[in-house]
């Protein structure tokens, strides 16, 4: 016996078939079962065995599949989800995931298409926040990586002794507002800077960071001996959707010589869409840029992205020269510089023809389309909540993301209401906290999701809360 190919690849080829038309047929019907169920006890002792000695046929597992799998899914694809911040993928998506596994192409380097079609996506990337399509950039997990990216790059960009002697007793401090994403702090807390190291500043009554308040630490920071080198804006907050007033803090990077890093992740999409770009003014000017196309950009999981402008700079921070991994001038060693000049991963995968199949498919002015759509289902639920006296909304709407709660009721019944919600099947919001009150936060990044599913959530919602 040699390899692992089947010697009759007639029933694999029939199997698959099915695979397809079930895929489909689920797809078609997205939104006629529950979003989320609990998997049952049975279902999840199912993957508690001892590793397997001899193999089992494709088709058993394809039919384990169906039956302890696909039933106990995330729910993201369905349009009653509206938890955290997902995206809900597509056709297109499902197809380039298995194009892409079938060339299984190592995307950390050399001379291949992969790595071009990757180039194409940083430079749309660009091109979508106005970034220049020039700016280096690469595909990685999600954003926590890509804003992780862009911190480190920045750090070495003010002290590139960095790489070799460490952080040491580094002064570097940097500024996020205090309600910019967990892993913000997280990346502080990785790079060796200390989590400590990321002072957050206060937000105004729309939730941005207040300009003059950050002016002000840099101030206070700066005659007690520290560093400031990098202020990260954040492009759609992930509690309740406020941007931050990115041409400002690019102003104020500038006059105080410090990287200008916006934490895109789903926000920076809005740029897509003519009547939100505005909001997002500022972004072009950015020094590095995270986003995910796996959130507003349908994308299936997962897909994020970091741009940075200055391509030494992006290089001086993570490129090694390695000879077992040495660049040559022609052959299949060539193409540099490479993804892995760009981020820590070397291995990496053929993300990209999802994320060029998918814009190449709807184009631009589609997937704005879809984002406004997203805001104008955002603003129904929120026009209903306002318009009811029994529900409170508890942050200004400013794109996707509804934060509300019911009148009457205290934290502890707020957290049961979502636990009975999702587990009606009907809807999945998620929770958050605003103001220190536990409130019902719906995320409206799914391209499904259309007034139906709000008024359904709501109906439920009302049955559930006995009002
Ligand atoms: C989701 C999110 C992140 C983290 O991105 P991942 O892709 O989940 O790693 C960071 N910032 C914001 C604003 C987000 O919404």
């Amino acid at each position: 016996m040699s390899g692992l190919d089947p010697k009759d690849w007639t029933a694999l080829r029939a199997l698959s078939h099915r695979m397809l038309d079930d895929v489909f047929d689920r797809a078609e019907h997205m939104g006629e079962g529950p979003v989320w169920q609990p998997m049952p006890q049975e279902a999840r002792d199912a993957f508690r065995h001892d590793l397997p000695q001899e193999g089992e046929a494709a088709e058993l597992l394809y039919s384990r599949f169906l039956g302890q799998i696909r039933p106990y899914s995330n729910g993201n694809t369905h349009p009653g989800f509206m938890g955290w911040v997902q995206g809900a993928g597509t056709p297109i998506g499902i197809l380039a995931e298995l194009l892409a596994a079938s060339l299984n192409d190592n995307c950390g380097g050399r001379d291949h298409a992969a790595i071009e079609v990757e180039r194409q996506v940083i430079r749309w990337a660009a091109e979508m926040v106005g970034m220049p399509v020039d700016s280096s950039g690469c595909l990685v997990t999600g954003s926590s990586l890509a804003n992780f990216i862009g911190i480190i790059t920045a750090s070495r960009a003010a002290d590139p002794g960095l790489r070799a002697g460490g952080v040491g007793q580094s002064k570097l401090i940097g500024y996020a507002a205090e309600t910019a994403h967990g892993c913000v702090s997280r990346a502080f807390d990785l790079a060796g800077l200390g989590s400590d190291a990321l002072r957050l500043i206060p937000v105004d009554e729309l939730y941005r960071m207040d300009s003059a308040a950050l002016a002000a630490r840099i101030r206070q920071d700066r005659q007690a001996g520290y560093a400031p080198f990098i202020i990260v804006g954040t492009a759609g907050s992930v509690d309740c959707g406020a941007v931050d007033p990115l041409d400002e803090l690019a102003a104020i990077a500038r006059a105080e010589k410090c990287w200008f890093h916006v934490d895109g992740a789903f926000g920076a999409f809005a740029r897509l869409s003519p009547e939100h770009a505005i909001m997002l003014d500022g972004i072009e000017q950015a020094d590095s840029l995270a986003l995910d196309f796996h959130k507003w950009g349908q994308v299936p999981y997962d897909a994020g992205c970091v741009l940075v402008r200055d391509r030494a700079l992006h290089a001086q921070a993570f490129a090694q020269s390695l000879s077992y991994l040495t660049r040559a001038d022609r052959g299949l060693a060539g193409n540099a510089p490479w993804p892995c000049d760009f981020g820590p991963d070397l291995s990496r995968g053929f993300r990209a023809l999802k994320v060029w199949m998918t814009i190449a498919h709807y184009g631009a002015r589609r997937l704005g389309e879809m984002v406004a759509e997203c805001c104008a289902v955002a603003r129904y639920l929120a026009e209903r909540v306002e318009a009811d006296a029994r529900y409170l909304l508890m942050a200004p709407v400013a794109l996707n993301i509804v934060c509300f709660t019911l009148a009457d009721r205290d934290d502890a019944a707020i957290d049961e209401l979502v636990k009975d919600l999702h587990e009606s099947g009907v809807a999945a919001p998620s929770t958050t906290r605003i103001e220190g009150r536990m409130v019902i936060r719906a995320a409206i990044v799914n391209h499904r999701t259309t007034r139906k599913t709000i008024d359904a959530m709501l109906s439920k919602i009302e049955r559930l809360a006995c009002i």
